[in-house]
């Protein structure tokens, strides 16, 4: 079998069409969604995000703004910033730039932005929505695994789900959201791996999505016939961007598959956008 490309950018587009109607309807409304940017210090790979983030923003008419801190900002002083932008009554959605300068508590940090503005999803308040099953701002990069996952219209109930990857904003939230769905999620991580038992839970996945950062991790004889790969990972290989999971024999078996890059990646910055909207309709 040859499976079905999960055409990432496609989803992508249509989810920045509906989030431009939707700033319309807004701006209409008296609402100017704004999204202000907290980048503390210099980063290079920081900077293209922004520099991504602000244009994607620009098209579907969200205005962007970039606060900039300097490297040696406190831990105080930063906290006082976020709760300045909290009581900022134009500012609908603030996104903490990582990474942060060593030494900085970014989880503490995160648990300072305004839940109603978390546009990321990673104040605990939001992520423990997750947990009771009503998500509400979740972490772009889960709903974008949902949204390439719906696009295949498949129904999870029941369905055997294999997370690869636990961290806290990929697969732990993805987790939750499907097993949510009565799917039967199992997640796997580092000790799986060093185990020897990644392939027995890779076979038995009829939904596999896979968040390591290891290029050809996911070898592509265990993926079950039929199966649904979602793979999250980017990593460089020379000149290339390649995923986690070994693409061609993936897809010789599955039954679709998103590719790297033009898959997971580029949905997530459009569900960035979507939930900027939701926050500002919500304020
Ligand atoms: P992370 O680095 O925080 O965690 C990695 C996870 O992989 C951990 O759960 C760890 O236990 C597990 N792991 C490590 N080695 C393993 C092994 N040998 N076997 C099984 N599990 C193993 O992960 P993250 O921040 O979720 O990022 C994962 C990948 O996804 C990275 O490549 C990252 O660049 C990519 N990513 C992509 C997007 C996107 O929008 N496409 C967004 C976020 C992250």
């Amino acid at each position: 079998m040859a499976a079905n490309l999960i055409p990432g950018k496609e989803i992508a587009t249509r989810i920045q069409e509906e989030v431009k109607q939707e700033v319309v309807e807004l701006k209409r409304k008296g609402v100017i969604p704004k999204l202000v940017a907290v980048q503390v210090g210099e980063n290079a790979a920081s900077a293209v995000y922004v520099k991504a983030q602000a244009r994607s923003c620009e098209k579907v008419g969200i205005n962007y703004r970039l606060h900039q801190l300097p490297a040696e900002t406190s831990e105080n002083e930063l906290i006082s910033t976020l709760q300045a932008l909290n009581a900022d009554s134009t500012v609908t959605g603030i996104i903490l730039q990582l990474p942060l300068p060593q030494g900085l508590d970014v989880r503490k940090i995160q648990s300072f932005i305004s839940p109603v503005k978390d546009v990321e999803g990673v104040n605990p308040t939001n992520m423990g929505w997750i947990v009771y099953g009503r998500p509400g701002l979740a972490p772009c990069t889960a709903l974008a695994v949902r949204e390439c996952l719906a696009y295949t219209g498949v129904k999870f109930y029941g369905k055997e789900v294999v997370m690869v990857g636990h961290s806290d904003i990929v697969g732990k939230p993805v987790a939750l959201l499907l097993l949510d769905q009565f799917a039967t999620t199992t997640v796997c991580h580092i000790g799986t791996g060093e185990r020897g038992l990644l392939p027995d839970h890779v076979r038995r996945a009829e939904i596999l999505i896979v968040a390591v950062g290891k290029a050809g991790l996911i070898k592509g004889e265990w993926v079950q016939e039929g199966a649904i790969v979602i793979d999250v990972g980017i990593n460089r290989v020379g000149d290339k961007i390649v995923g986690d999971v070994e693409f061609e024999p993936a897809s010789q078996r599955a039954s679709w598959i998103t590719p790297v890059p033009g898959g997971v990646g580029s949905v997530t910055t459009a569900m960035l956008l979507a939930n900027v909207v939701k926050a500002a309709e919500n304020l």
